[in-house]
């Protein structure tokens, strides 16, 4: 095999490093930003559920008031049956009470079912405070090793972008354009092999004048239906 065509290799297997290196990190941060999401998400759902139990709690006040007018009302007819004369008015007072009592031993039931109902609430909304801190906790904590993870990354990356620079040394202007031209198009993949008489680029097979080109010489050979820089594997016919 050529030398250029080495380089070229070399060059291809530290591109693709760079880029997975690069792929990580994208990873990572969209990782980030997505637990974030679902924190804010929480929060405004707790947020909701507060505003929820305020109102209902308002509810539960309004009829404890009644509740107690109930109560009052009732003391007060109390008092004035001592006084009442007549059974007639007796017994229309008798039923006032009546009606009262019915009305209050009804908002109590509803009071009862209303505080079980906000006590139901009040646990979800704790639940969901826990959920949304021990979140927090572990986001905080992600994004320390993240951080650690990044720098390692690109200090890599600075290393193999070095490399490249050495390797770019080693090319003629012609083989860098072409590379270069390549690496950034083609999903960064410039340099293909050929197994089976197939351009592994692309999957498409290949005529025997390329597989021709490709023994013969030092010249830079293009698979003719991805225009990637072919190169024959050693154990290649
Ligand atoms: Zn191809």
């Amino acid at each position: 095999m050529s030398e250029r065509i080495e380089v070229l290799r070399r060059l291809q297997s530290i591109n693709n490093k760079i880029r997975q290196l690069r792929k990580d990190k994208e990873y990572r941060r969209m990782d980030v930003q997505e637990k974030q999401r679902q924190i804010q998400y929480k929060k405004a759902a707790l947020t909701e559920k507060q505003k929820e139990i305020k109102s209902f709690q308002k509810t539960i006040d309004i009829k404890e008031l009644d509740l107690k007018t109930k109560e009052a009302e009732i003391q007060k007819f109390r008092v004035q049956l001592n006084i009442i004369k007549t059974n007639k008015e007796y017994n229309a007072l008798l039923s006032e009470i009546k009606g009262r009592e019915a009305d209050k031993s009804i908002l109590e039931d509803e009071i009862l079912k209303r505080l079980s109902e906000s006590e139901l609430m009040d646990g979800e909304a704790r639940k969901l405070a826990k959920e949304i801190d021990d979140e927090e906790k572990q986001l905080n904590e992600y994004l320390q090793t993240m951080e650690t993870e990044i720098t390692s990354f690109d200090k890599e990356i600075e290393t193999l972008q070095n490399d490249e620079k050495e390797f770019f040394a080693l090319l003629d202007e012609d083989a860098l354009y072409h590379y270069r031209r390549l690496v950034s198009h083609k999903d960064g993949i410039a340099v293909a092999g050929v197994s089976n008489h197939a351009c592994k680029g692309c999957n498409m097979g290949l005529t025997s004048q390329t597989i021709n080109l490709l023994m013969g010489g030092d010249k830079l050979v293009f698979c003719h239906n991805c225009g990637r820089i072919l190169y024959l594997n050693e154990n290649e016919e």
